[in-house]
């Protein structure tokens, strides 16, 4: 009794306390209001590292309250009291998490990455708490199993699908023993993948080229040999010079170092990261990540792992992704002999007696493009001025969709050098706000994308527009010098604002619902970049950054030819990773194709001695692989598809290049690429639904008729 009293007690002070400290936070704590900044963008300018934990503990804390409140409602599972509020539950969690996310990837110090690795497990016990709610989901279940006689609309009842879905597949019809079962095994999954990814970082970090002599740094370009010296003081080697795994270091020597001894030793300390027998190496963890992530698709009742993962793709299933695979692979192993004929044939010019090996390729492709295009990279940039390739990108969306961009001054920025622009519809109304974040800072994730600092939503009925922001790692200009970007550069700005176009003209009511499948969502992005390089697109805005004059037809025509000599190597290592990731993941006791068999036991396990290279050296060889070409990503370093994230879809990129390159085709077709029929389509059925649709029935809504793969076999030049 006494302890129970002292219970209460503590109760009572705790919520007085707490409801003191959210007082007092409230009124400084940004998250905890409704933004009062122009459009409704987060007050960047008034976040403070230490608003977002207590606003993300809040946040969990209003999501169970909400969650419980859906279970304990005495009234019947409705649509309305169930999926809706489903979908709305977490609110203010997502606010807070939108935000700290996309500063975590430009702003990150290292208080936010402690803290992003204090909420993890959080977070993820929240959601496990969502998905393995048996009360839940019974509500959701009796909501889904009268969903035909509800009278919903399209969306509607595929919210209540998707929701059903993801709970399926979280293993809520499991019993409980499977689902203990299940929680261990996806524990087991994820506790592999990090390890992968932390040997393959370690065995990245664990390798230098150390060079002495200067005579060993013959051929490399100055800029190289200087980041090489830097790296070298930097680990207490003054005068020398270091070269790394690290991709900008050792894709340039491969390329340009004269020393034929020295690129071998480089390329073999690629291609074996994570295969060295020590305590980094990488073999055992992917035997036992196949084998569970096997094991995990048999309990959920599927054949083998990809299946399990396929079904939610736009491709269905492993068989489509083969016949695309296969499709491509052939004329692409036919370009890549025929380039390999040309390394040879400079081996043989330069008076080498031998044959062309893997640390070759790269170098005597360098000099047969030289020979056959003379084109350097220098002479493109002055021509692609980043405030010019900017104004292009807004050119194309404007003619294609009407749509009208305005520079805003005066706004709160996610970086403080961020732009900002208002974006309106043909008919003046807003479509959203866009951020562009330009150039690398040591605080800045690397590469490309496309992210939201608010998601397009429905608000008491009207249109939330999305705050989009599109981030890239440019070169930086030297002081007072104008940003000029090489052809890349441009092509990655057209990229990324094709899923920024996505973004703003999205229009769902539900979030459940705002997703595409993996193997679509580069439709969108891909297509854009078919702009960039037409030539009556250069002529509006490649003008010279200091004499104004339009980029010459002979340059333009130059640029297009060299682009796609090439493809056949980059398209066979691309393929080569994409059959590996496949292929490890359709194992099954069950497997049609006789070939992997033996590497599956009769009770569909993968066996203790499973040798993962030799896997890998049989799944590419019975294909006719070049010994000259690797795949891309070997096993033991394939973070995509064994550090997750891409499982099962490493096809993915080239899935959707199919959908680019025959959706550009409906423009090219009508013999104008701004062709405004064609525009309205690919913005009415591709751009606005989200994921509403099937992907598959979005795409024919468009295009009247599944995509083929001669576009771009056209494009790559493979046809
Ligand atoms: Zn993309």
């Amino acid at each position: 009794m006494k302890k129970l009293i002292m219970a209460a007690g503590l109760a009572v002070m705790l919520t007085a306390c707490g409801s003191q400290e959210k007082k007092a936070a409230e009124g400084e704590n940004p998250f905890f209001t409704e933004y009062n900044t122009p459009y409704g963008v987060p007050p960047f300018d008034q976040i403070k590292l230490e608003h977002y934990k207590p606003a993300i503990l809040a946040g969990l804390e209003e999501g169970r309250k909400e969650i419980d409140a859906i279970v304990n409602n005495p009234e019947d599972p409705t649509f309305e009291n169930t999926i809706v509020a489903l979908d709305k539950q977490g609110a203010l969690l997502r606010k807070v998490q939108i935000v700290f996310g996309g500063q975590n990837s430009v702003n990150t110090n290292d208080e936010m990455q402690a803290l992003s690795r204090e909420m993890s497990p959080l977070l993820s016990k929240y959601s496990d708490d969502i998905n393995l709610n048996p009360a839940l989901f019974a509500r959701v279940k009796a909501v889904y199993d009268k969903r035909d006689s509800l009278g919903l609309d399209k969306e509607q009842l595929k919210l209540v699908e998707e929701t059903y879905k993801d709970f399926e597949r979280g293993g809520a019809n499991l019993s409980p023993e499977d689902q203990a079962k299940l929680r261990e095994l996806n524990s087991k999954i994820s506790m592999l993948q990090l390890t992968f990814g932390q040997n393959m970082l370690k065995e990245t970090n664990a390798f230098k080229l150390v060079i002495e002599k200067k005579e060993d740094l013959s051929g490399l370009p100055e800029n190289l040999v200087a980041t090489a010296a830097e790296t070298a003081k930097a680990m207490g080697m003054e005068g020398k010079w270091v070269f790394t795994l690290q991709n900008p270091s050792v894709m340039p020597f491969l390329q340009y170092a004269d020393n034929r001894e020295l690129r071998k030793q480089i390329f073999e300390a690629y291609i074996n990261r994570g295969n060295n027998n020590n305590e980094n190496d990488n073999k055992a963890v992917v035997r036992d990540l196949v084998a569970t992530r096997l094991a995990k698709a048999n309990l959920m009742g599927y054949k083998d792992y990809a299946s399990f993962v396929l079904e939610e793709r736009m491709a269905k299933n492993s068989a489509n992704v083969y016949k695309l695979l296969d499709e491509v692979w052939k004329p692409a192993l036919a370009k890549a002999k025929e380039e390999l004929a040309d390394i040879n044939a400079e081996i043989k010019k330069e008076g080498g007696n031998f044959e062309a090996e893997g640390w070759d390729w790269r170098y005597y492709f360098e000099k047969a493009k030289k020979a056959k295009f003379n084109l350097d990279e220098n002479e493109v940039r002055p021509y692609l001025k980043l405030e010019n390739v900017r104004d292009g990108v807004f050119y194309v969306a404007n003619k294609l969709y009407g749509i009208n961009f305005k520079q805003l001054n005066d706004m709160p920025l996610p970086y403080k050098e961020a732009q900002c622009f208002e974006v309106t519809d043909k008919d003046g109304s807003l479509l959203g706000v866009v951020y562009f974040d330009f150039f690398p800072r040591a605080s800045k994730r690397g590469g490309a994308w496309c992210g939201t600092y608010r998601p397009q939503s429905y608000k008491d009925g009207k249109r939330v527009p999305p705050v989009v922001t599109i981030v890239t790692n440019f070169t930086q200009p030297a002081p007072g010098q104008p940003a000029l970007l090489s052809a890349d550069e441009a092509n990655t700005l057209f990229h990324e604002f094709g899923h920024g176009l996505h973004n703003l003209f999205k229009d769902v009511h539900y979030s459940g619902v705002s997703g595409v499948p993996r193997d679509f969502v580069e439709l969108p992005s891909q297509i854009n970049e078919h702009w960039a390089f037409e030539p009556e697109v250069l002529k509006v805005y490649a003008k010279h950054y200091q004499t104004g004059e339009v980029m010459p037809t002979e340059l333009i025509e130059k640029l297009d030819k060299s682009g796609k000599y090439g493809q056949g190597f980059a398209t066979v290592e691309y393929l080569a990773a994409s059959y590996l990731d496949m292929d490890f993941h359709a194992l099954s006791g069950q497997a049609a194709d006789q070939k992997v068999l033996k590497f599956v036991d009769q009770t569909n396990q993968v066996p203790a001695n499973f040798d993962v290279m030799d896997f890998e050296k049989q799944t590419l060889s019975r294909r006719g692989l070049l010994k000259q070409i690797p795949s891309r990503y070997r096993s033991t370093y394939f973070n995509h598809t064994m550090g997750g994230g891409y499982t099962a879809g490493y096809y993915s990129y080239i899935w959707s290049e199919v959908l680019d390159c025959d959706a550009y085709e409906a423009f090219v077709e009508t013999g104008d690429i701004f062709n405004q029929e064609v525009a309205q389509k690919f913005r009415q059925y591709v751009l606005t639904p989200g994921g509403i649709d099937d992907a598959m029935v979005m795409y024919k809504n468009f295009r009247g008729k599944e995509p083929g793969t001669d576009p771009l076999l056209k494009n790559r030049g493979l046809k």
